[in-house]
């Protein structure tokens, strides 16, 4: 049996909104289809994790404060951190955990918390706490060259700058900036989103995206997963389309 390995980093610190559900999430989908799948964690302080034996590496958001406290442990770890990536791991990153990854993140105190810099963009907040982004969002975005509609909740202080390849279209909501246009950033093997949700309950063909990702990449062959009944989901995201998108 084929065996998917997730890595969530910091469950207990990145976890807003239920993030974690992401992980339950892809562990349902995976086994619908028969893959046996492991979920390891990272915590402060871990030493030995090897990033390259993962499959898919996993981080939920967080407010400013934890991510002001786990910083320094995220920053150790740059260089595993995008071996793995260059090798072709999955990064799944929401938030707060999506921010981390980039150049810096200026939080709402004026305090920059540097990032791992795998990628070019950079955040930065109001020093208003008030002013968030904050409400439902729909982002469109291309999954194996369809385009697939993908629904969240975005709360954030951060404006995210400087996104080469964002992962969506704001269709509603804001997105990486107050009013932008897009959000996220993407790439073969990153999503980075503001969205919470969590992020996959709303959006499971995103979950199988990632799935089928991982198991080709394993396989080095096509893969196409078995249909699930998403009723309840298909159900959901029409009435959510129908209240948030206007036509
Ligand atoms: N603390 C960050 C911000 O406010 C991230 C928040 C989050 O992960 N929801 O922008």
């Amino acid at each position: 049996m084929d065996k998917l390995k997730i890595l969530h980093m910091y469950p207990a610190m990145l976890d807003l909104y239920g993030d974690s559900g992401n992980v339950e999430i892809l562990s349902y989908r995976c086994k619908m289809r028969g893959i046996e799948v492991e979920v390891s964690k990272h915590d402060l302080g871990d030493k030995e994790t090897d990033f390259t034996q993962y499959d898919i590496v996993y981080l939920g958001g967080g407010a400013d404060f934890e991510q002001q406290l786990l910083a320094d442990d995220l920053l150790a770890l740059k260089d595993k951190v995008k071996e793995a990536y260059e090798s072709g791991v999955y990064f799944l990153m929401i938030c707060g955990g999506y921010q981390l990854m980039g150049q810096y993140y200026k939080d709402s105190n004026d305090k920059k918390i540097p990032g791992l810099g795998l990628f070019d963009y950079y955040t930065v907040a109001s020093t208003n706490k008030r002013e968030r982004c904050i409400g439902n969002i729909v982002v469109e975005t291309e999954l194996d060259g369809e385009k697939y509609k993908v629904i969240g909740f975005e709360n954030h202080g951060g404006q995210t700058d400087n996104v080469t390849t964002p992962f969506g279209k704001v269709l509603a909501g804001n997105g990486n900036k107050f009013e932008s246009s897009t959000e996220g950033y993407t790439e073969k093997n990153v999503t980075a989103t503001y969205l919470h949700g969590p992020l996959l309950s709303k959006n499971p063909k995103l979950a199988d995206h990632i799935i089928s990702y991982c198991m080709e990449r394993k396989t080095g062959e096509k893969y196409v997963p078995k249909e699930i009944n998403d009723k309840l989901e298909n159900d959901c995201r029409k009435q959510l389309f129908d209240r948030l998108l206007k036509n």
